[in-house]
């Protein structure tokens, strides 16, 4: 079975449909949230990911373009972007994202946007966050994005092991209880601005990390269009 596992598309449609195309034949998509937000086609990512039947969960990004006062914790060009979203998305686009879940569970694996313990907000950035959360995990493995980076937290006895794939890269959890982030699709922040997305085989008990590249001066092109903020599409070519 393969799974593909999305997280943080931010209305980034070349690039969903780039790892959409490179994921290939998957028996079901994930998506982790931030569907929405920063980007310039809200309705064509949610159109996209409705169409497919994938299954997810809510981001800060979604709350707050189907109305939440989450906008209020968003940075100046942040809120620029939700602004202009909440302006441009469909009806049938709001609807369906107000009614993502915050958390999911789906056979052994926990889905949220941030953290387990936080699913809208917390950034699981440092050991002392992710040991925290991994005790409080209710299933093997945790499934978050939120960061846009492309990382897993594994339990080792009271220690907690980071992982960091560079470009592709498998890793084999063999039982061991984890916190995995594919990273960002839509607007990746590690440096590598290639689309980032996993593909997790639960028979096998492993994650797979894949980089895609995809249009980026497309996306800033049509972000210059819909008078999105400059530096919103220039971190796309830089992956930060
Ligand atoms: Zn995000």
């Amino acid at each position: 079975m393969r799974i593909a596992v999305l997280s943080d598309i931010h209305s980034n449609l070349p690039a969903l449909d780039a790892v959409l195309a490179a994921a290939g034949d998957v028996d079901a998509v994930w998506h982790l949230g931030d569907v929405v937000g920063y980007g310039p086609d809200p309705d064509g990512v949610v159109d996209r990911l409705r169409s497919i039947g994938a299954v997810g969960v809510r981001g800060n990004h979604d709350a707050a373009a189907a109305g939440g006062s989450e906008i209020d914790w968003f940075n100046p060009d942040a809120r620029r972007a939700m602004e202009w979203t909440r302006t441009a998305i469909a009806p049938a686009t709001r609807e369906w994202l107000a009614a993502l879940p915050e958390r999911r569970t789906i056979k052994e694996y926990d889905l949220v946007h941030g953290s387990p313990r936080e699913p809208l907000w917390e950034y699981v950035i440092s050991r002392d966050i992710a040991q925290a959360n991994l005790a409080i995990l209710t299933s093997p493995v945790g499934l978050h994005g939120h960061t846009h980076i492309p990382v897993a937290w594994i339990e080792d006895g009271d220690r907690v092991e980071l992982v960091r794939p560079r470009g592709d890269g498998i890793l084999e959890l063999g039982g061991r209880r984890a916190l995995v982030n594919p990273g960002s699709v839509g607007q990746p922040r590690d440096g590598d601005p290639m689309a980032s997305y996993l593909i997790l085989d639960p028979e096998a008990g492993s994650v797979r990390w894949h980089r895609v590249a995809y249009d980026i001066a497309g996306v800033q092109a049509a972000m210059r269009d819909a008078g999105l903020p400059a530096s919103l599409g220039a971190r796309l070519a830089v992956g930060l």
